[in-house]
């Protein structure tokens, strides 16, 4: 590999340079740097306009976001969630207080399904929490129906997911609310940033409370609260990252398309082809490492890190076999299976088409060793 220097997943799309400069002039004339300041109050705005969602609530990071979305919403007892998934989407419900559940996905989309969830139902669930993966969204019409049976609520973790479509409407608006996280690596990204999304009026009176650990004005009653407020500088680099999430998507799709178009050729490559839809961000190039590819996860792994191809394994490992939630013996053969051979190939605006021809030419490469 020839690029001068090491390529990782989750890139940073870099906002114009001047214009960031004078955001934060802006932030430091006005002296005003947190506490609900103006740009959050815009940020806010524009992310409920563009996502046509009633309330935007914008807080420190995602896992914040996902926290005191599983507080607000008054969950008890249990909920059922993919152990395929970002650390913070179960520890953000044991936070809470809530005793997480884990269902299986589907080998396809690596999704949460309505089958995969009944087949993982106890007593006591109160919430379903789906994970839009790679920025697909799960089938959030059957989730709800499921839901409904058993008087749960779904929620979505949208951190893959911000600009995507769902049956084409925007995601953001379904289930009881959606959680963003705008951390470097995501699509639309403050540094570190996070957002909860819902048409739910009560529900977003509870999530400002809960964010907040003053007193104030329309304040709800809630069990317990913390400071999970965004800073004005968080909101600029949010703002400015807005303004061209049109052009990133699209930068995204052409070097998507140019993975696709050479990984779905090699013989034991998989390409998850998670945006056939054309609704994706285009955000996640992830494939599959299949039995009679000659290297494992792991050993392509170490050997394209060895070329500074800095991929990673997604999720590795599961939560359902980490500490504290691998006490209990978890049945989830997709999982298991998916947690042993995805891996996810840097992307991103750092990654240029020679670069992605040489990754792939890697790949391509180890792909024609025969019988190692
Ligand atoms: C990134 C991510 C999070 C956490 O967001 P942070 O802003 O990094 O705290 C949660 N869930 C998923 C699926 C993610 O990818």
């Amino acid at each position: 590999m020839t690029a001068p220097n090491p390529l990782y997943v989750g890139q940073l799309n870099v906002p114009d340079r001047q214009a960031t400069r004078q955001a934060f002039e802006s932030i430091f004339d006005r002296r005003f740097y947190t506490n609900h300041g103006p740009l959050v109050a815009e940020f806010e705005r524009r992310i409920a306009d563009r996502l046509g969602v009633a309330h935007a609530i914008c807080v420190t990071n995602g896992t914040v976001a996902l926290m005191v979305a599983m507080k607000a919403a008054g969950l008890s007892g249990k909920a059922i969630v993919p152990a395929f998934t970002f650390p913070a989407t179960v520890q953000s419900l044991t936070y809470a207080g809530v005793e997480p559940v884990f269902c299986d996905v589907n080998a396809t989309t690596h999704n949460i399904t309505a089958d995969t969830v009944k087949a993982a139902l106890e007593p006591g669930v109160s919430a379903i929490v789906g994970v839009h993966m790679w920025g697909q969204s799960c089938d959030v019409d059957a989730l709800d129906a499921v839901a409904q049976k058993i008087d749960a609520v779904t929620i979505f973790d949208a951190a893959h997911s911000f600009g995507c479509l769902t049956n084409g409407r925007p995601v953001g608006g379904q289930g009881l609310c959606e959680v963003f996280s705008f951390h470097a690596t995501k699509v639309l990204n403050c540094a570190e940033g996070g957002c909860i999304t819902t048409n739910d009026d009560r529900l977003a009176a509870a999530l400002r409370t809960v964010a907040n650990f003053h007193d104030r004005e329309g304040d709800v009653p809630v069990a317990l609260r913390i400071n999970a407020k965004m800073s004005e500088a968080q909101a600029a680099m949010g703002l400015l990252s807005l303004a061209t999430l049109d052009a990133t998507i699209e930068e995204n799709r052409q070097r998507y398309v140019r993975f696709r178009d050479r990984l779905s050729e090699i013989p034991g490559i998989h390409f998850v082809d998670h945006a056939s839809t054309g609704s994706s961000n285009f955000q996640y190039v992830v494939i599959e490492i299949e039995d009679c590819f000659p290297m494992s996860q792991a050993g392509l792994m170490a050997y394209l890190r060895s070329e500074d191809i800095v991929v990673r394994r997604y999720f590795y490992p599961g939560m359902h076999e980490a500490p504290p939630y691998n006490t209990r013996q978890w049945q989830l053969p997709v999982t298991d299976v998916l947690c042993g051979k995805v891996l996810q190939l840097p992307s991103g605006s750092m990654v240029a088409p020679g670069d992605i021809d040489a990754m792939c030419d890697l790949i391509a490469a180890v792909a024609a060793r025969k019988g190692s």
